[in-house]
């Protein structure tokens, strides 16, 4: 279909392609008739929240009618208590990935330049995109690397030049899963001119288990051009409701604060994330869940004899060694949904969520199905 108002939108939207989601589960009921689907597609928390976060949802329920707190005061005060930062450094969004697209709307336009690596999450090209800038796209490290497909800092400090406004580092990265360790991306961090700004993006950091995995947020005191970003969506399962929050200097902060929607987190929204953030025992046990069903999965895809990619988060990037596309779609058929990752430069290979014990027996045999026909 042409459009005739593509002439007439920013530059920047020309070449822009929406956003991939995870196939919906009614998407799938609707198109293939199949019933009693596992999805397993979007890195979701399989647990879902607590009662306790549930029980918070009604009640801030019955205040619909009032506009949300426009500044969060409250979820912001337990943020910064938590990590020990004054409140003014805390950024809410409407998911992390508001605070993402805040950043580039913040910091690019045409002439300016973004990095990223190859195989990075997807969402970093679209923001950058959006506003008209320039991407500088990292080589990433080989399949045979330790950290396979991941981020290669050194290569990424080779594009910084003197246009580069932002550098965006998912740790850990999806759909990789792959990590960096402390020590390199705090000398990485270092090396950067103080006038680009590092966007480390730690969606999935409560699930991470390495002893050298940094928690960045203990640096933005260090580094005024530092932004980390984390979420509610994943390991504290409220990837519905759209809640995550960035913390920065102060700089920072104001400028996000000045652009941001005035209400872009919903009353429920901050009213569920402050209930999550007190229940450490709910988060402690999908933390777990993930890491023994995380091993499980990954032994399984290897006596299917698939190629398994480590990863840290709650996802594994499985290597199908044949185009992955058609067995993604087998697999629906058995009512499994997972993601392709074609998109990502990685067409034979599949991401797959780590769900409960049940919905991962599913996979595993469905995957065994649709391999050996
Ligand atoms: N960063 C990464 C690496 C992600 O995988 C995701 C979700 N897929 C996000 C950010 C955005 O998550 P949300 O907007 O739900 O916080």
């Amino acid at each position: 279909m042409t459009n005739r108002f593509l002439d007439l939108a920013a530059p920047g939207l020309r070449g822009l392609r929406p956003y991939q989601p995870g196939k919906p589960i009614a998407e799938l009921e609707r198109e293939y008739g199949v019933t009693n689907i596992v999805k397993l597609a979007s890195n979701e928390n399989p647990l879902g929240p607590s009662t306790r976060v549930l029980t918070a949802i009604s009640e801030a329920a019955a205040e619909l009618s009032r506009y949300p707190d426009a500044n969060g005061f409250e979820l912001k005060q337990v943020l910064a208590q938590r990590h020990g930062l004054p409140a003014d450094r805390i950024t809410l969004g409407n998911g992390s990935n508001d605070v993402l697209a805040l950043l580039a709307e913040a910091f690019l336009q045409p002439g300016a330049e973004a990095v990223y690596s190859r195989h990075a999450f997807a969402v970093y090209s679209l923001v950058v995109q959006a506003t008209g800038a320039t991407h500088r796209v990292a080589a990433a490290h080989p399949a045979e690397h330790a950290q396979p497909y991941g981020h290669d800092l050194d290569a990424m400090a080779a594009l910084v030049g003197p246009a580069t406004r932002l550098v965006f580092i998912a740790n850990p990265n999806n759909p990789t899963g792959t990590w960096l360790d402390g020590v390199r991306l705090e000398a990485f961090i270092r090396s950067l001119p103080d006038d680009v700004i590092v966007v480390v993006d730690e969606a999935y950091f409560e699930y991470v288990d390495e002893s050298a995995y940094p928690d960045t947020s203990r640096w933005v005191t260090r580094f005024p051009n530092l932004v980390v970003t984390r979420t509610f969506s994943k390991a504290y399962g409220l990837a519905g409701l759209r809640i995550g929050y960035g913390l920065s200097g102060t700089g920072i902060a104001d400028l996000l604060n000045r652009i941001r929607q005035p209400f872009n987190t919903s009353s429920i929204a901050q009213a569920a994330a402050l209930a999550a953030l007190q229940d450490i025992d709910h988060l402690a046990r999908g933390v777990k869940l993930n890491a023994v069903e995380m091993m499980r999965v990954r032994r399984a895809c290897e006596g299917l004899g698939l190629g398994v990619v480590p990863s840290v988060g709650n996802f594994l990037l499985v290597d199908m060694h044949a185009p992955a596309q058609p067995l993604f779609e087998a697999l629906l058929q058995e009512g499994v949904i997972v993601r392709p990752v074609a998109n990502y430069d990685l067409p034979h290979h599949l991401r797959i969520s780590i769900g409960t014990a049940e919905e991962n027996d599913r996979l595993v045999t469905a995957l065994a199905r649709v391999i050996a026909a």
